[in-house]
């Protein structure tokens, strides 16, 4: 085992809260071929035996809630209530897809299409890729990881995961703890930074990476000359379109949580909000008064703060240059904007800028940040050009309280996933589909039989029903069997009656 490690600082403070190993190409090598011998036996025991493993991890991760979800917010510094909302939220998904996965992956049998193909019996069974590579990203570190590898085990596959060297921590122990349980050794943890990312892409047979767009690019690249298959969440810049006749008052509220949940490092972060005229000062004087109250600090569950700062000192560099770049294109910034003091950690003031437009990084980039950039727009249609006017397509949402408008404006709006009247739903609503569109990501990132279905390759086995010695397909070709099969097939395609027996009467 190697001895480079790698210490894991609190974003709060920059103190040390653990450290783990930095793992070499070999070593993860060894480790994907350790999971790889075990996955038959794994695959073997069936969907049934599978559940019973996944249940008693289940039992096992909340008996360890508070170790867990401490080891979470001391990498990350996010408030008690979201560590443990990462953590319901991977419960509620095993036992989703614990009962759910037999009929997902059940076999199925497609009746033939036509008259030639009913004589065959067709079934469609699904085996599972044997080692999958599960790559997490910092800011949902412990949900992803389980939401990811919890279908793929669940499929049978063996998984391998590779969180970010920033936050590895929580990740460890949740895959310690299937060891704990005695479950077979098809689970691994391999921590280290992107050169071990890099090397899991290079052992595994599929590949689920979440993460930045620039990132997703190099691995979809080597997947592809690997030709392995990969699915990969990558960045957002959700937009908000908030109608004349809106709920102000629910719109602003859920615009500043969703805006700054887990202090805006969320893919499915609301990211920017378009607002029809005759409501768009209403509704910037009712955010700005809530995003005042937002109070930024660590939160352990006792204190009060509703956020905490960013991952990393990287991540405060970017978010001030975003709206730096805002205002000297012309922005107002209405509250915050800076780095939020006294605390030393990288802390960010919950922000509110106006006056923005599509010239701006705010309007265009992901932000992993507290920031909400408003523009002010004349209609729907606008609204719906600009949120369109983005490399990015992850989700949305749409206010009003005409809920068939609102339909109507989802389905024109270019994104995996729109909300009406809401935010962030659709990850908490697990039959949906988590795809992102466009720069957001290729394949099913999640939800329903899609999100568990992609961890297996499909088979078809055909069985002929009725098994002459010969078929009329087969040889000898002779121009009397030719002309046969020729006005049978012409009868079967044909949909009017004079080209169905066109060829009949000759
Ligand atoms: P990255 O995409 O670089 O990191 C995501 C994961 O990929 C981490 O585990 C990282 O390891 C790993 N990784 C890095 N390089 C490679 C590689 N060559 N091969 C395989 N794995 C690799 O995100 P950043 O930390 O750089 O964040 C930058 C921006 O990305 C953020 O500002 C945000 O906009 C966006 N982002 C989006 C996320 C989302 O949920 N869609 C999540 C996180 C970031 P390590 O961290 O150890 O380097």
């Amino acid at each position: 085992m190697t001895d480079t490690r790698i210490d894991v600082r609190s974003p709060a403070d920059a103190s040390i809260v653990g450290s783990v190993a930095s793992l070499s190409a070999t070593e993860v090598a060894a480790a994907v071929t350790g999971i790889r011998t075990e996955q038959p036996g794994w695959e073997t025991l069936g969907i049934r035996g599978r559940r019973e493993w996944l249940e008693r991890y289940r039992d096992w991760l909340l008996d360890h809630d508070d170790e867990v979800t401490g080891l979470l917010q001391a990498e990350t510094s996010k408030p008690l209530q979201e560590a443990r909302l990462e953590l319901a939220m991977s419960l509620d998904l095993i036992n989703y897809y614990c009962k759910n996965a037999e009929a997902f992956l059940a076999d199925e049998h497609p009746r033939g299409h036509s008259v030639i193909t009913k004589s065959k019996r067709l079934t469609i069974t699904r085996h599972p890729y044997p080692v999958v590579g599960v790559i997490t990203p910092w800011n949902v570190p412990l949900l992803i990881a389980l939401a990811d590898s919890a279908p793929a085990l669940l499929a049978g596959a063996a998984v391998v995961v590779k969180p970010s060297e920033l936050t590895p921590l929580a990740t460890q122990r949740v895959i310690d703890g299937w060891q704990e349980i005695g479950a077979p050794g098809v689970f691994v943890c391999t921590p280290g930074a992107g050169a071990t990312g890099a090397a899991v892409v290079e052992e595994a047979d599929f590949i689920q990476f979440t993460g930045s767009t620039r990132t997703g690019i190099r691995i979809g690249r080597r997947a592809a000359e690997r030709l392995i298959p990969s699915s990969l969440e990558l960045g957002g810049k959700d937009a908000m379109i908030v109608l004349a006749d809106a709920d102000l008052e629910r719109a602003s509220n859920a615009a500043v949580w969703g805006g700054m949940f887990n202090s805006g490092q969320a893919c499915v972060s609301v990211e920017r909000v378009y607002v029809e005229a005759s409501v768009h000062d209403e509704f910037v004087r009712r955010v700005t008064q809530k995003a005042w109250t937002v109070r930024v600090g660590t939160n352990d569950g006792a204190s009060k703060a509703d956020i905490g700062p960013l991952i990393s000192s990287t991540q405060l560099a970017i978010v001030t240059t975003q709206v730096q770049d805002a205002v000297s294109k012309g922005a107002t910034v209405v509250t915050g904007g800076e780095r939020a003091q006294p605390q030393g950690g990288a802390f960010f003031q919950p922000t509110v800028l106006t006056g923005v437009d599509h010239t701006m990084q705010v309007m265009q980039e992901e932000t992993f940040g507290p920031t909400l950039p408003i523009m002010k727009v004349a209609n729907a249609t606008e609204a719906i050009r600009l949120a369109n006017d983005s490399p990015y397509g992850l989700s949305a949402s749409v206010w009003t309280r005409n809920t068939e408008r609102g339909r109507e404006v989802a389905r024109r709006l270019e994104a995996g996933a729109v909300n009406v009247n809401d935010v962030l739903s659709n990850l908490f609503l697990f039959p949906a589909p988590h795809a992102g569109w466009k720069k957001s990501g290729t394949g099913e990132r999640l939800g329903g039989a899609a999100g568990i279905r992609k961890y297996c390759r499909e088979q078809a086995i055909i069985e002929s029903r009725i098994t002459p010695h010969d078929e009329p397909l087969w040889f000898p070709y002779t121009p009397g069997k030719h002309r046969l099969i020729w006005r049978l097939l012409r009868f079967m395609i044909a949909r009017d009656a004079n080209r169905k027996l066109r060829k009949f009467g000759r």
